[in-house]
């Protein structure tokens, strides 16, 4: 089924790879993905490799995302990386709000939104990450969870900064745990994301947003999760550390929008 938005797959290094193996995966993955133009590739290294990773993808169709930054420009925040610094290196997109980031430093959703806002001054894309606990979903709180994560991290966005903001939904419970959601459950969370966008913006606008699904993708889940209407791609975190399991997600994805 061909989609009207561009299928994007990003991965997510998280806190892995030194320089010296982040060169090695990303000259692997230039060689194999060289072929693409139907999907937007990303990769999002620790920011220790953002340098070394920009000058290898110079030329090349893989885009660069880092994994956060700070909401403010500059100024005494130790350990922060600004907007700015990110957009230096050719950085492009940017992961805010990742569970991890809201799970072990108290990030809320008003963060999140003063950090899209900082990044869309920079002209960074971010990738806005959404999802609910296992907790959440068993008590029925699913769509609660999320309509308030979209709408409260989205503050403040214009529309046309909408339609260059990337949702990423990301259950907690099947990040890094092996369980995935089903494509169906996929589906079910990403049309009401959609839906949510419709209420703050518009229809043709909510249409445009690319919404990642997030969550122990793997080659063999990969084209089952994309086949869904509304599911624009995904977020990997494991399976991009491997470059031939990042390829197939990346040629499944391909095969699902032609
Ligand atoms: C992630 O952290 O964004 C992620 C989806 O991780 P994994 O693919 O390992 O579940």
């Amino acid at each position: 089924m061909q989609k009207d938005r561009n299928l994007t797959i990003a991965g997510n290094w998280k806190m892995n790879n030194t320089v010296a193996a982040a060169l090695a995966l990303v000259n692997d993955l230039t060689v194999a993905l060289a072929h693409v133009t139907a999907v937007d590739i990303v990769v999002c290294p620790p920011f220790t490799a953002l340098s070394d990773v920009a000058q290898a993808l110079r030329g090349s169709n893989i885009h660069l995302g880092a994994q956060d930054m700070s909401a403010h420009n500059a100024g005494a925040y130790t350990g922060d990386i600004a907007a700015e610094m990110l957009q230096e290196l050719a950085v492009r997109y940017v992961i805010l709000g990742h569970s991890e980031r809201r799970q072990y430093h108290q990030e809320l959703d008003a963060c999140v939104a003063r950090k899209a806002q900082a990044a869309h001054a920079a002209s960074l894309q971010p990738i806005i990450c959404v999802g609910e606990t296992l907790s959440q979903r068993e008590a029925g709180h699913m769509e609660q969870v999320l309509a308030t994560q979209v709408r409260e991290s989205l503050t403040g966005l214009t529309t046309n900064q909408m339609v260059e903001t990337m949702i990423a939904y990301e259950p907690v419970w099947a990040i890094g745990t092996g369980k995935t959601a089903s494509p169906e459950q996929a589906q079910e969370a990403h049309a009401f994301i959609r839906g949510v966008l419709v209420t703050l913006f518009d229809e043709a606008t909510a249409r445009r947003v690319r919404i990642q699904y997030g969550g122990s993708v793997r080659p063999s889940n990969a084209r089952e999760l994309m086949s869904q209407p509304d599911v624009d791609g995904a977020l990997v975190g494991g399976a991009s550390l491997d470059a031939q399991s990042f390829t197939e997600i990346v040629n499944n994805a391909i095969e699902t929008n032609t």
